[in-house]
C-alpha cells in the first residue's frame, strides 16, 4: 500500500496567543493591570535568539549568548510590579542583556536608562530597542568598574537583574529620595529577591521570594563570575 502524504504548509506561528496565554499566567501571581497589558505588548519573540523565537513564550530564562540569559517572564513582571511604576519615573536596569526587561519599563515609566557590560549584547540590545521604537531607553556599555549609570541619577527606580551578595552602595547612592531598588540578593547559584525601599536614611528590605540569576559583576559584587568553567 503506498501512502501519500502531503507536506502541510507551516502556519505562521500565533506569538499573540502565545503571550496572551503568559500574560494569563502571570496574571495568577502579579495583580498590577499595568504591568500585564505592557507584558502582553512587547513581543518577547523579538528579543530571543534566531532560532529559539518558538521557546519565546515558555515561562522560563532562555540564553542569549555570552552565557548569559533573557529573564523568565514571571520574574520580569514581578520585579516589575514591585517597583510601582506610575508612569513619570527615571529608571535605571543594570544588566541589558536582549533589551526584553527595558522594553516593558519603557512602557510605565518616562524615561529608562539599562547598562550592560557585555559590549555584543549592549550593542545588540541597543539595536533590537531602537528598530521596535522604543524611544525612551538608552543603552550605554559600561564595565562592572562604576556600577549604573551616575551620569543620570538620581533614579525613582533601580532594576538589578543580575545577582550580588548585597545591594550595592554605589547604586544605592544613585537612588533618588523616595527610591526603590529590586535586586536578586545571595550566593552565586541561588538567591532571594528583595525590593529595598528608601525610607528616611534606611532601606528597608522586603522579599518576593526564591530565584536564581546570572552573576553581577563588579568591584561591588563578584570580580568575576564565580561560575565560570561550571556552565
Ligand atoms: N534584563 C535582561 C536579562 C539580563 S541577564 C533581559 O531582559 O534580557 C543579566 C545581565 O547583566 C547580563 O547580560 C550581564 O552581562 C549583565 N551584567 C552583569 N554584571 C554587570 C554590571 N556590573 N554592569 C552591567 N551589566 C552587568
Amino acid at each position: 500500500m503506498v501512502t501519500i502524504s502531503q507536506a502541510m504548509p507551516s502556519p505562521t506561528p500565533d506569538y499573540e496567543s502565545a503571550r496572551r496565554r503568559t500574560v494569563a499566567l502571570i496574571a495568577e501571581t502579579v495583580s498590577d493591570q499595568r504591568v500585564l497589558d505592557a507584558m502582553g505588548r512587547v513581543p518577547r519573540e523579538r528579543f530571543v535568539p534566531p532560532g529559539t523565537e518558538h521557546l519565546a513564550y515558555e515561562d522560563g530564562p532562555l540564553p542569549i549568548g555570552a552565557g548569559q540569559t533573557i529573564s523568565q517572564p514571571l520574574i520580569v513582571a514581578m520585579m516589575t510590579e514591585a517597583l510601582e511604576l506610575r508612569g513619570a519615573e527615571r529608571v535605571l536596569e543594570v544588566g541589558a542583556g536582549s533589551g526584553y526587561q527595558a522594553a516593558v519599563l519603557s512602557l510605565l515609566a518616562a524615561r529608562v536608562v539599562t547598562v550592560e557590560r557585555v559590549p555584543g549584547l549592549a550593542r545588540s540590545a541597543a539595536t533590537r530597542l531602537a528598530a521596535l521604537g522604543y524611544a525612551n531607553v538608552e543603552v550605554h556599555e559600561a564595565d562592572g568598574g562604576v556600577l549604573g549609570w551616575p551620569a543620570a541619577a538620581p533614579y525613582d527606580a533601580i532594576i538589578v537583574a543580575a545577582a550580588g551578595p548585597q545591594a550595592p552602595p554605589s547604586l544605592v547612592a544613585q537612588l533618588g529620595p523616595t527610591g526603590r531598588l529590586v535586586m536578586p540578593v545571595g550566593g552565586p547559584t541561588e538567591q532571594e529577591l528583595l525590593v529595598f525601599w528608601r525610607e528616611g536614611g534606611r532601606l528597608r528590605p522586603r522579599s518576593l521570594g526564591p530565584c536564581r540569576f546570572v552573576p553581577l559583576i563588579g568591584d561591588e559584587a563578584w570580580m568575576q563570575d564565580p561560575l565560570e568553567g561550571l556552565r
